[in-house]
């Protein structure tokens, strides 16, 4: 007698039990790669560079909005260098709409203020202003390695990149001895460790032979003169980040998690990344965005509110003599961006009916949001349909989940910006353990599956 229970119930099953012995090893040939982009991009820049240099050499040119668009057209642009969008020219003419895959590669992280440099009780220091949600008591007494750029008066930029290579020196800040913590442990998480006290440590050693004040200042700044050939007021136009000096690992005895900075979003990024390199002549047009500035609210001219995405699309639009209205409204977007796993040893703050979980596949949020779902794009009842369709018909392990409790918290991504401009738009990803901590956790087979789904709804029949 067959069970009535296996029709009628939905058992969602672990990836594990759903793949064979190809599709594993296909998986973790996928992960070396994936990893490989993690530890080269620490930051929203170095993951432009990086998407970059991947995607010429997949063929990939760039494009500057001049006519003689012909399907199967690989092109890219990037956004000052800070977001970077690529597409593939479709048989079918813009009218049809597109397939597009939205992530966000900035990551919370500790910028350094517009005046970071000086020096007390002789000790050198960096002033840090965070960015994103971060719990500050998580960025103390960890190595940290500092990327970004400095504009000179006349216009050069130093690229600034330390911390991240063998023998490099890294930098930390300091938190108090248990000893003489008393108060300091009175206190909740959020006020243990103040924004003002997040000082980084960059120096301690007086300039020789030199009796004025600040002589710790004056070393390092000689040391940054001499590599960068900058002076203190060049960081009024600089932008320098701090991230963890944590390398990129595999966890566990049996590998299957990877540990590492930034896989919100960058597991979600490299995964439409791959997948747009991987594609040939598609009906449609597949459009891939890496975004700037999620983690603020997707503001800024790099970030997904910004016209740089309606630019760019426009040209392609224009060359085929299409309006971009009607490509909007006929397009499909996956915001692509990862959710949370749920976390045995924090039961509470999830609904584990309604929760995603690790190796169970791509993650798909129907809405994300808080409270009665504020800040929501959720995705109607036939976008989920259609790609639940899409995924039954390409093997892609998936799961669906909510981001914690009803009334425990919350969180926005960029759908509600694509949905805006009038994009049938859903949010899918790789669900993560400790979310915007320096360390986050993920499942290789659901950065696979993120992949593959991603390609999946790139090449929708
Ligand atoms: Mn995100
Ligand atoms: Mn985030």
């Amino acid at each position: 007698m067959p069970d009535l229970r296996d029709e009628l119930f939905y058992k969602p099953k672990n990836a594990f039990d759903q793949i064979d012995e190809a599709e594993r090893k296909a998986a973790d040939d996928y992960c070396v790669r994936y990893m490989d982009f993690l530890s080269k991009a620490k930051t929203e820049r170095e993951a432009v560079t990086e998407g970059i240099r991947l995607a010429k050499a997949a063929g990939f040119r760039e494009y500057a909005g001049e006519d003689g668009i012909h399907p199967g057209d690989k092109i890219y642009r990037s956004v000052r260098g800070k977001a970077l969008m690529l597409a593939v020219i479709g048989k079918l003419p813009m009218s049809y709409g597109c397939q597009i895959g939205a992530a966000h590669i900035d990551s919370p992280r500790l910028d350094l203020k517009q005046s970071p440099l000086y020096e007390d009780s002789e000790v050198a220091y960096f002033k840090t202003h965070y960015y994103g949600g971060i719990k500050k008591y998580q960025w103390v007494a960890m190595p940290l390695e500092l990327h970004g750029v400095v504009v000179t008066r006349s216009g050069e930029t130093k690229e600034v990149s330390i911390g991240g290579q063998e023998g490099e020196p890294v930098f930390v800040i300091s938190d108090l001895l248990p000893h003489l913590a008393a108060s300091q442990m009175k206190k909740t998480m959020s006020e243990a460790i103040p924004g003002e006290n997040l000082n980084i440590i960059i120096g301690s050693e007086p300039a020789k032979d030199d009796d004025g004040s600040d002589r710790v200042k004056l070393t390092v700044m000689k040391i940054m003169n001499e590599k960068y050939g900058i002076t203190e007021e060049d960081f009024l136009s600089a932008e320098l980040e701090a991230v963890p000096a944590l390398p990129v690992r595999e966890v566990g005895f049996d590998r299957s998690l990877i540990g590492g900075y930034g896989h919100d979003d960058r597991s979600c990024a490299f995964a439409e990344l791959a997948a747009i390199l991987d594609i040939e002549a598609p009906e449609k047009t597949c459009v891939c965005i890496l975004a700037d500035k999620e983690e603020i609210g997707s503001e800024g001219v790099s970030g997904m509110q910004s016209h740089a995405f309606e630019c760019f699309i426009e040209d392609i639009c224009a060359a085929q003599g299409v309006e971009i209205r009607r490509c909007f409204e006929r397009s499909l977007c996956i915001s692509a961006d990862v959710t949370n796993a749920f976390d045995p040893t924090y039961p509470e703050v999830s609904d584990k009916r309604n929760n995603c979980k690790l190796n169970y596949g791509m993650g798909i949020a129907k809405f994300t949001g808080s409270r009665g779902k504020s800040g929501s794009n959720d995705a109607s009842a036939e976008v989920v349909g259609r790609i639940r369709r899409i995924f039954a018909e390409n093997g892609v392990v998936w799961q669906m989940g909510e981001l914690g409790k009803v009334d425990e918290g919350g969180g926005g991504t960029v759908a509600m910006y694509m949905a805006l401009r009038n994009i049938d738009t859903i949010d899918a990803g790789v669900p993560v353990i400790s979310m915007h901590s320096p360390y986050e956790l993920v499942s290789k087979l659901d950065c696979y599956m993120t992949y593959k789904g991603m390609k999946a709804v790139y090449m929708e029949k």
